[in-house]
């Protein structure tokens, strides 16, 4: 074979042939450089079969330049991306990007050069370099990353280290990790665990593809029970992916991963230094990293040989990639251990319905823990019914949640309070001339920020100082927050409580593994009273002296009305709920609500979750929407309004009308601008035998748009804005 067919790294290309050079070896999965135009380019040497190209005669095609020092993607990775490429119709290019690092960290593992602060003072100090060293103090960064932590340009950096403020250190990227041990510390587990753990190890040691479902209540040890999944593929010498949803949380996880296995795991994710990223990515393909925890990006990773892929918390929206590749991780996971051969854990108190119902189905293996571990309880769940019991005018915590608070004050415990919805106020209008403060790029108001001092835009991340007076009318003190947030809520709560303790979690407080490291060290100290959270708080924390939570607006979720409204907003509040009474002290709840009557939330008060699923999953298959029946979004968009809506209005004219495929639209899109972008939807509604990607993209494919108009094809969304 003197041919070869290449992915290449550039998703506007499609793949290209090359010829081997005379003593190249180039099995598929190579990553390589090659020649295109003038350029070269890296990509992956692919399996022919698998990707149409155009045939060139093998007299004009020209050599392969490189091959790149590192192992070739396996075959199972190939079939992945292959797989994910075709579901989620994305460019194979795109996908099989997430399994590389960027290239200019593709090659043999040298060392990289960070910098630190050496003592010594520059020759001459500016105000740049002045703040350069306030910030880097005890730093260790490569120039890049010293200068963003430091917000301060390269060149300010580039300048200390000649000045010999700063003093090289060579990091060497392919530093072993220490060994994990699956036998550092084990729990006695209970029955019901115990018939859990067992079967999953079954499952690893043999290698069995397949995928479970780990239902159990919050605090029923579903995380104990899967580490029994990790130790046994410690023990065959395989790896462990553990995906968890927000990356902030991760630090008093991976700290008990460190009690659990005696060392803590490989981690990746976004925030990782290039040094660290390096010799992680080294670890992985060399089988060298034994259990790595990620968020979604490290599904694609080029693991040696999986023994188990994990999901924790594997109902998370989080888990769903909302722009460039749209995928779910949470599916995408299921294929990898089906391609891998290795069971599939998707560990869930409040599992999403599609997997609900693929356990029933019997396509997932259901394990199930009914109850809290060491005899804890399920928090006992009350109602206030705002229409009945109103907090004052401009108040939001009803009488009934105060006095509930004052009570866990006077015993010493805490209380949580629950709304998602970060800032101060969702709305600031003018009173004068009843103005209202909207984003420039998006049809959305500005959100008040009063820690910050800004209105900020969730979106886009636009962002002004707070104004003083209207911009419309010129007058001042007539500016007006219109509902609340948490940072309104805890000035409630210091209102009423000046004596206690509050800590506000948000992502804009809690932003980081160190800023949520140092917030579990301050509830666990005893040296925080009352949280008031996003949900940022609904999961992974144990506090034992946590022993209320209130929902300050239940009702929050069911608003926008989209297909998961009622089970978001059941899983959000059965997981804040389940931080209550998670250890020998009991648990309440209350939940503010102005529809005492509404089933979803009659089901969290019953406790009775399985009515809940049943009569949700019969409407699912009523309405023949997903997992019954399938859906697609597409979203076209484009700087200029008439283009998009042209461009939508061709698309919607020439859809294909066939049996079980009906498309509704194009309508502007509830987030009609988006990032200075005028946005339209299609909605395609599928029946569950049709094969709808194909059907898209033979539809699609041939259309031809103007430059600036971007076409986006959601398969399973789960935004509907
Ligand atoms: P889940 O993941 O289901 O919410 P966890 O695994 O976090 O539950 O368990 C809840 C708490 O109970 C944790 O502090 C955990 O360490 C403890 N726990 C659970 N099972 C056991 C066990 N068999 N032995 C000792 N502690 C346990
Ligand atoms: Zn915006």
């Amino acid at each position: 074979m003197n041919r070869v067919r290449v992915l290449l790294f550039n998703s506007a290309i499609g793949p290209l042939d090359y010829s081997v050079p005379a003593g190249m070896e180039l099995p598929a999965g190579s990553v390589v450089q090659v020649p295109l135009g003038p350029r070269r380019i890296d990509g992956i040497v692919w399996d022919a079969c698998a990707l149409d190209a155009t045939e060139v005669e093998a007299s004009r095609l020209r050599p392969v330049a490189a091959r790149h020092d590192i192992p070739p993607l396996s075959a199972p990775l190939r079939r992945l991306i292959d797989w994910t490429a075709d579901y989620y119709l994305a460019p194979p290019a795109a996908v099989a990007r997430m399994a590389l690092p960027s290239g200019s960290l593709l090659g043999p593992g040298r060392a990289i050069t960070e910098y630190r602060l050496n003592g010594s003072a520059p020759v001459r100090m500016t105000p740049q370099r002045q703040k350069a060293y306030d910030a880097l103090e005890g730093a260790q960064a490569t120039v890049r990353e010293l200068a963003a932590l430091a917000e301060v340009s390269e060149g300010v950096i580039r300048s200390l280290v000649q000045s010999g403020a700063f003093e090289a250190v060579e990091v060497p990227v392919d530093r072993p990790y220490p060994r994990p041990d699956p036998d550092h510390i084990t729990p006695m587990l209970n029955d019901e665990q115990s018939e859990a753990a067992t079967r999953l190890a079954q499952a690893v040691a043999a290698a069995e593809p397949t995928p479970f479902l780990l239902d159990g209540v919050t605090g029923s040890g579903k995380t104990e029970v899967y580490f029994e999944a990790v130790a046994q593929a410690l023990r065959q010498d395989k790896q462990t992916l553990l995906l968890l949803p927000e990356i902030a949380l991760t630090q008093p996880f991976l700290t008990r991963i460190e009690k659990r296995f005696g060392t803590t795991p490989v981690a990746w994710h976004s925030g990782l230094k290039q040094t660290e990223r390096r010799r992680a990515w080294n670890a992985i393909i060399t089988g060298d990293a034994r259990i790595i925890v990620g968020a979604r990006s490290a599904l694609f990773l080029p693991y040696a040989n999986l023994g188990v892929i994990i999901v924790d918390e594997a109902h998370e929206t989080s888990f769903k990639q909302e722009d460039g590749v749209r995928y779910n991780a949470r599916d995408v996971a299921v294929m990898r251990g089906r391609f891998e051969g290795c069971p599939v854990v998707l560990s869930s108190a409040t599992p999403a319905l599609e997997s609900r119902v693929m356990a029933e189905a019997g396509r997932y293996e259901a394990l199930t823990l009914t109850h809290r571990y060491g005899g804890a309880q399920l928090p006992r769940i009350a109602l206030i019914d705002l229409t009945e019991n109103p907090p004052p005018r401009g108040q939001w915590i009803a009488p009934p949640l105060i006095e509930a608070m004052r009570e866990r004050l006077e015993r010493g415990e805490q209380t949580l309070l629950f709304l998602n919805r970060r800032g101060y106020a969702p709305l600031t209008l003018c009173r004068n001339c009843g103005h209202r403060f909207k984003c420039p790029n998006c049809s959305a108001w500005m959100v008040d920020h009063r820690l910050s001092g800004r209105l900020a835009c969730h979106h886009c991340g636009h962002a002004e100082p707070s104004p003083s007076a209207c911009p419309e009318c010129g007058e001042s003190d007539c500016l007006v927050a219109c509902g609340p947030g948490v940072e309104r809520i805890a000035d409630e709560v210091a209102a009423i409580f000046p004596q206690a303790r509050r800590a506000i979690v948000t992502s804009d407080t809690i932003w980081s593994p160190e800023k949520a490291a140092e917030f579990v060290a301050a509830v666990e100290a005893r040296a925080i009273d009352i949280i008031i959270g996003t949900q940022l708080v609904t999961k992974g924390y144990h506090f034992p002296d946590l022993t209320l939570v209130g929902v300050i607006d239940a009702d929050i979720g069911l608003e926008g009305g989209d297909l998961r409204a009622g089970e978001r907003t059941f899983q959000q509040i059965a997981q804040v709920s389940g931080r209550a009474g998670r250890a020998a002290k009991p648990g309440e709840v209350f939940l503010q609500t102005r529809h005492p009557d509404a089933p979803v939330i009659d089901a969290l008060v019953q406790g009775d979750r399985e009515a809940f699923y049943a009569a949700e999953t019969q409407a699912r298959r009523d309405a023949n929407v997903p997992p019954f029946g399938r859906l697609a979004a597409i979203i076209i968009s484009s700087e200029d309004h008439d283009e998009a809506s042209d461009a939508a209005r061709q698309t919607g004219a020439s859809a294909p009308e066939l049996d079980g495929f009906a498309v509704y639209g194009p309508a502007p899109a509830p987030l009609s601008l988006l990032r200075g972008r005028h946005r339209f939807r299609l909605l395609v509604h599928a029946r569950r035998n049709v094969e709808m990607q194909r059907i898209i993209r033979q539809w699609l494919d041939p259309m031809r748009w103007p430059h600036g108009v971007r076409v986006a094809v959601d398969v399973d969304p789960y935004s509907f804005v």
